[in-house]
Parts: structure tokens; sequence; C-alpha cells
């Protein structure tokens, strides 16, 4: 059943017309618990909360599906927008976003270029921008990009999903590159051709992972909710007598805010996820897909 579910979230989420559909009804079905708001201000004051409780936040304009080089360069826009917004409210937030919102996979040169321009802006505000991984089909083009500008720039990092069979050799070939990684289980419908289709195979190599970034020394953002991955990347901490200082953890708004207050009652850093927009709709699928027993609140919200 749960698969059936999973699955069906899944292809909901990639329906442009559901997508199309739910921007049109705003924020409905109980996606304002994933999702901050559909403007600006909602989010900064849902990021001015997180940060009266100790913690980080980041902000991600959500914009699923661009048809065009002017969709991306709205999308840009937004961005922009996003750090003016950061800054202007003094809160203590950075930039997530997607590349395929910015023109990936319609001229890359359009992507680079939008890119470029916000990564600049925050560097102008020493701010910090946090390039996701989207699905496997973009995993080469992201992570050439971000090579291509890490010459350039300090303030960029990306993320390397533990469910992929290449991330460890992709963790390997950035080293040079002193990156600032966020490591996630992932949270796509790959093929097992590409992914490890076992979730203990995922959990062993989400391990591993955390393990190389740590003692490489390089930043690391600990993405996940499990709360045994956590208490692996505190004991490797204690272990070997990191400090604090060079990870963080992270976590989706709505999701474990009892382990997120723990952790910083701990001393420990912790950034959460605030994703806002009218694009709500396949972020929100995507939480249902992971955890299928959240579909109960769905159909509790579908009568309220
Ligand atoms: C800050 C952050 C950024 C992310 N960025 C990316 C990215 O760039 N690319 C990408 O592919 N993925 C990204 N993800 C998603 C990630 O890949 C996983 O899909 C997601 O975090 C769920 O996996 P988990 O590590 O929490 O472990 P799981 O084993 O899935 O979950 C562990 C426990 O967490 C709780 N939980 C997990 N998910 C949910 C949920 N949706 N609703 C309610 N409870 C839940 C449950 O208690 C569950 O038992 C990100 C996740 C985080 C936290």
């Amino acid at each position: 059943m749960d698969v059936l579910l999973r699955n069906a979230f899944q292809s909901l989420g990639r329906s442009r017309s559901a997508n199309k559909l739910a921007r049109k009804y705003g924020l409905r079905f109980g996606a304002s618990r994933f999702v901050a708001g559909e403007t600006i201000r909602q989010a900064i004051e849902a990021v001015r909360k997180l940060n009266a409780s100790g913690r980080a936040a980041t902000l991600d304009h959500l914009g699923e599906f661009v048809a065009g080089a002017e969709e991306a360069n709205e999308s840009a826009a937004m961005c922009l927008r996003t750090l003016d917004a950061i800054e202007e409210a003094g809160v203590f937030c950075n930039l997530s976003l997607k590349l395929t919102s910015l023109g990936l996979d319609i001229d890359r040169e359009v992507c680079f270029r939008n890119i470029r321009s916000i990564l600049d802006r925050a560097r102008q505000y020493g701010n910090f921008v946090r390039i996701d991984m989207e699905d496997y089909a973009h995993c080469q083009a992201t992570i050439d990009l971000y090579r291509g500008l890490r010459r350039s720039f300090d303030n960029v990092g990306i993320v390397i999903q533990a469910y992929l069979y290449r991330s460890e050799r992709d963790l390997e070939e950035l080293r040079e590159l002193r990156p600032n990684l966020r490591l996630v289980k992932g949270a796509y419908k790959e093929s097992p051709k590409v992914a490890f289709p076992d979730k203990k195979d995922v959990d062993d190599n989400y391990r591993k992972l955390v393990r190389m970034q740590l003692l490489s020394g390089q930043y690391a953002a600990v993405a996940t909710h499990d709360e045994r991955l956590v208490e692996y990347a505190k004991q490797l901490m204690a272990e070997h007598g990191l400090p604090k200082e060079k990870m963080e953890f992270q976590m989706l708004y709505g999701i474990a805010d009892e382990l997120q207050l723990r952790l910083v009652r701990e001393g420990f850093k912790v950034r959460v996820y605030v994703p806002y927009g009218t694009d709500w709709f396949g972020y929100f699928m995507r939480r249902l897909a992971e955890r299928p027993a959240n579909a109960g609140f769905v159909l509790k919200n579908l009568f309220k």
C-alpha cells in the first residue's frame, strides 16, 4: 500500500496539470504544514519565528516547471528579491534554489548567468546560496555548473544524495574544491540502475558519506530527520573531537520540530529549510511520498 501511495504522490508531483490546478487554489490540503506561505512576507515571518527559537533557516522560493528563458529570469528575480528581503529583515537565513528553475533545461548559458547574478548579490550581503540536487537526470549538469561557479565563488554549496551509487565518487572528486556539502538521502523516484533500492543500503551509504565529509574537515550540513543518523553524526563528532562550528544539522519546515529544538539545546547549529511560493504542489507531493502516513492528515484537511 505504501509503495502504491508513494508512486502516486511522486507521479502527481511531476504532473504539470496537477501543479497548475493546485496553484490556482492556493495552499490547501494541509500543505501549510510544510510550506511557510505564498508570499515573501509570510516566509520572512516564519524565519523570524525560527530564529527566535535559536534556529537558522534557508529560504526556497518554490518553482517546479519553467518553460522558457523569460520564466527562468523571473525565477532568478524572485531569488534576488528573497535575498534582499532577508537582508532588509536582518534574519539569520540563507537561500536554497534549484537550477532547473533558473533555466538548466532551457539554456545552460541562461542558467549560468542567472545563478551568477544571484551569487553576486548574496556575496554583496555576505550571504550563502545552496544549490539543491534534483533528479538523477540533472545530477551531472548540476555538478558541472557548481564546479564552474566554485572557481569564482566561496558562498556556494551543493547537495549529495546518499541513494545514488555515484555519490561516493562525486564526493571524492569534489574534495579538491573544498566543498560545503549538504548530505541528504534523496527525494526523487530513481531507477535501481542508478540508486540503491533498499532503505538499509541508503542509510549505510549516508553514514559513509557523513563520515567522509566530516573527517575531511570540510563543512557538512547533515540534512536528515532520521534520529539514528543524527546520533551517528554526533558520535562521530565526539569521537574525533570535531568542532561544532564545522557542521550543522538541517531539517525541513514542519518536520521533527522536537528534534530540531533538542539539538539547539545541545549547542548544535540547526538550519530549517523553509519553502514558500505559489508553486507548492510538487514539493508537497515529495513530502507525502517520503511518508505516505502523512496522507492521513491530507484527508482530514480535505474535509475541513
Ligand atoms: C534541509 C533538507 C534539504 C533537502 N534537500 C534535498 C535536495 O536538495 N535534494 C533531494 O533529493 N532531497 C533533499 N532533501 C530530502 C531528503 O532527500 C529526504 O527525502 C528527506 O529528508 C527524508 O529523509 P530522512 O533523511 O529524513 O529519512 P527518512 O528515513 O525518510 O525519515 C526518517 C524519519 O523522519 C521523519 N520524516 C521524514 N520525512 C518525513 C515527512 N515527509 N513527513 C513527516 N515525517 C518525516 C519520520 O519520522 C521518519 O521516520 C532535503 C532534506 C532536508 C532535511
